[in-house]
């Protein structure tokens, strides 16, 4: 589910929809938490489906940690990838912001993280720091480094209004974190390797670069 300060909106042409803050969403805030209604279709699920419905969740879902297809029954499967996002996931199901994301900003993960696999070359993200290929082996390569920023941020998580707690599955481990009796789960365990030989594809507008 997606905070509640987010809408659907139409970004441009080449990147179509995207979902925006309609109000400000301080660094540290869940922005959007995995709820039992996300629909899990497994790869022998998919492989079993007529050709349309196999493209219409190529598109729309990423992949988590168990290699199930997730996809997301709200406006989430709509959120565009970024090589600088606003929110990343540690090794939990949720996505946090990394930064403020100010009213009017396009909400963004990094589809490197979601074991979206081909991938895609050419990123247009515009980043300074674009890597202009995402595959689901940039989550081995970075995740690491984007663990630095996500335990500076999980550390807010108990300090912030969180409207996605109830959704948050891992309460007891973040208790955890949050009295320093356990450390963040790393971003890499959400890693699963969907490595099948297929060519990279372009990516356009839609969740998991579709
Ligand atoms: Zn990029």
């Amino acid at each position: 589910m997606l905070h509640p300060s987010t809408e659907l909106r139409f970004i441009n042409e080449s990147i179509g929809y995207g979902v925006v803050a309609t109000a400000l969403i301080p660094r540290g805030t869940i922005t959007w938490a995995k709820d039992d209604l996300d629909q899990d279709f497994s790869a022998a699920e998919i492989r079993s489906m007529a050709s349309p419905y196999r493209q219409l969740l190529e598109k729309y879902t990423y992949v988590d940690r168990e290699g199930l297809h997730v996809l997301c029954w709200d406006a989430a499967r709509f959120l565009n990838h970024s090589c600088d996002p606003t929110s990343r996931s540690p090794g939990y199901d949720f996505e946090i912001a990394v930064r403020d994301i100010r009213p009017g900003e396009e909400l963004t993960d990094d589809y490197g993280s979601l074991n979206v696999s081909p991938g895609f070359e050419l990123c247009g993200c515009g980043a300074p720091c674009c890597r202009r290929t995402i595959d689901p082996g940039d989550l081995l390569r970075h995740g690491e480094e984007w663990d630095v920023a996500l335990r500076e941020v999980v550390a807010l998580i108990p300090r912030l209004d969180q409207p996605l707690w109830f959704f948050v599955r891992e309460k007891a481990e973040l208790a955890a974190v949050f009295a320093g009796r356990a450390p963040m789960a790393p971003s890499t365990r959400n890693y699963y390797d969907t490595r099948a030989g297929a060519r990279p594809r372009r990516p356009s507008a839609g969740h998991a670069g579709g």
